[in-house]
């Protein structure tokens, strides 16, 4: 039974309203591949880059359960285990693989998931089982021309899909999901990247739609401009407030993610440890 969204407000960082928390949460970086391009994607592996989609290396499930005993030894206000790439968590089974393990062996840690939704009707039944509770669902756009200037292609149950046949499948499967995911009690995230060239208008939307389908809290993401949006610019602190101030109105709005990497271990915003754990785990192979 996934944990209430009262509790996570109390236990996930990401989740606390107002003021900043000093809960701490372990990235697992299991999930290397993708099944989509979104066009600000420039998924690395190195030491130096602060911002998802970076990790040092990806690990196995087994590495990953190792790793969170060693965070919580070192860190015991660790609450989190959340698995956030530096790929997609469901374009490959390591994540879900990983939570089971994490159910048996920390029953009592958060278990938080973020994806791009592509496939997360397929894949609800067992995100529910092992027990996810907290989900985030990336959705930069809910109408077929905004998301096609933001995401290329989606490979769908083996087929490539470009353009506006591409958006409206993915739009499609993030709502579907995140009704079937919410309906069962787990409390949805809804991250959107703000490209102020591109959806900058749209966050009303969108934020009004993810709440209908049953997310509880939003969070908006300024762009890192690179890969093929470099020609886009980083919205400035108005763009962000005012993102902010108009989603209000439909949802909770998370108000100080710090776009960790996926391998990022410590409170956010706070001393990162993970070259403590991930060293660790690393040198023993
Ligand atoms: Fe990159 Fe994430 Fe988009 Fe996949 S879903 S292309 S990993 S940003
Ligand atoms: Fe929380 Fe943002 Fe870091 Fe995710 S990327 S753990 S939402 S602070």
């Amino acid at each position: 039974m996934a944990k209430s969204y009262q509790e996570l407000t109390q236990n996930h960082p990401c989740f606390a309203r107002g003021q900043k928390s000093n809960k701490g949460r372990i990235h697992l970086p299991v999930s290397p591949g993708c099944n989509i391009a979104c066009k600000f994607c420039d998924r690395q592996i190195n030491d130096y880059e602060d911002r998802p989609g970076v990790a040092s290396e990806v690990i196995s499930p087994e590495e990953a359960l190792e790793a969170v005993g060693r965070a919580i030894a070192i860190n015991p206000d660790i609450h989190v285990a959340g698995i956030a790439g530096p790929g997609d968590t469901l374009a490959t089974d390591f994540a879900l693989k990983t939570f089971r393990l994490i159910k048996d062996k920390f029953p009592d840690l958060i278990k938080c998931m973020s994806t791009n939704g592509l496939m997360l009707p397929d894949r609800a039944d067992e995100i529910i089982d092992v027990g996810v509770d907290s989900l985030t669902v990336t959705v930069n756009a809910v109408d077929p021309k905004i998301q096609a200037q933001l995401n290329s292609a989606v490979v769908y149950h083996g087929k490539r899909y470009t353009g506006e046949e591409a958006a409206k499948i993915l739009i499609h499967n993030q709502l579907e999901g995140i009704r079937k995911v919410a309906a069962s009690g787990t409390s949805v995230k809804v991250n959107t990247v703000l490209v102020p060239e591109i959806n900058k208008d749209h966050i009303e939307t969108i934020a009004k739609t993810v709440s209908e389908a049953g997310a509880k809290i939003y969070n908006i993401i300024p762009l890192i401009p690179q890969a093929e949006l470099a020609w886009c610019s980083a919205p400035t602190c108005h763009d962000i407030e005012r993102a902010k101030a108009t989603a209000i109105k439909y949802i909770d709005v998370f108000m100080h993610c710090s776009r960790c990497r996926a391998d990022a271990v410590g409170v956010p915003g706070g001393i990162d440890i993970s070259k403590l754990v991930y060293l660790k785990v690393l040198n023993t192979k």
